[in-house]
């Protein structure tokens, strides 16, 4: 989506565009990623992806995966990372590789993180659980209808600390690994560094590009917006 073009949009639609962006990005991503299985991590329940058609018709959504649920089989689902929020009331799990990771430069992104980009990973819905909600903290937020409600695709976040933790999409979630901690990390006594970041959360490619405020030097393909589908700027 160019800034001309971004222009002409409406201000409750250009609050959506990153949501909306996102998503078109989620299913060429999809599409793309099909070579990635999706892990059966033991999600028994119905439906089997919860909340695909996004909106807010998902009942007791709290209860289903991205949020509190349990694996049929406890050796089904293996946490490989923790997704925690600064304070601590709210944490994740995350089961199995990332789909993939990219950094994401446009104008939401930058708004909504306060950051020059938006780092990003992508897991399917069913790969992550809810562990922790102390006072109920976890809260969202929708760009689409600009309301604090989970109306998929949202903003999840904790309430108390106001730390990001990721976007649910209709069929995954796309994960901040900024807030995640890894396990050489947390063994070395460090939260993290260039050096402990697995290799399936680097970033593969800079999609919207065109809109950044700083260049980055990191040898891998620029997108002025979408990947695969806008100018190459590398
Ligand atoms: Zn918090
Ligand atoms: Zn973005």
């Amino acid at each position: 989506m160019t800034l001309n073009n971004m222009a002409k949009i409406p201000i409750l639609f250009k609050a959506a565009a990153c949501t909306y962006s996102t998503l078109i990005l989620l299913k060429r991503q999809m599409a793309s990623d099909l070579r990635k299985p999706t892990p059966d991590t033991g999600w028994r329940g119905s439906p089997a992806v919860p909340s695909s058609q996004g909106g807010d018709a998902e009942v007791d959504f709290i209860h289903k995966p991205p949020y509190d649920w349990m694996p049929s089989n406890k050796d089904l689902f293996v946490p490989r990372f923790i997704c925690s929020c600064w304070c601590g009331n709210v944490q994740f799990e995350f089961h199995g590789e990332a789909l993939d990771a990219k950094c994401c430069h446009c104008r939401d992104c930058q708004r909504l993180h306060g950051a020059p980009f938006q780092w990003a990973v992508i897991f399917p819905k069913t790969s992550v659980r809810m562990t922790k909600n102390e006072n109920h903290s976890v809260q969202w937020f929708s760009t689409d209808i600009g309301s604090s409600c989970h109306y998929v695709p949202c903003k999840v976040s904790c309430g108390s600390c106001k730390s990001p933790l990721f976007d649910e999409g209709r069929n995954t979630v796309l994960a901040y690994p900024s807030a995640f901690q890894f396990p050489s990390a947390i063994h070395n006594g460090e939260r993290m560094n260039s050096h402990n970041v697995p290799d399936d959360l680097r970033p593969t490619c800079h999609i919207f590009y065109g809109q950044r405020i700083m260049d980055i030097s990191d040898g891998i393909p620029k997108w002025e917006g979408h990947k695969n589908s806008s100018t190459s700027l590398s």
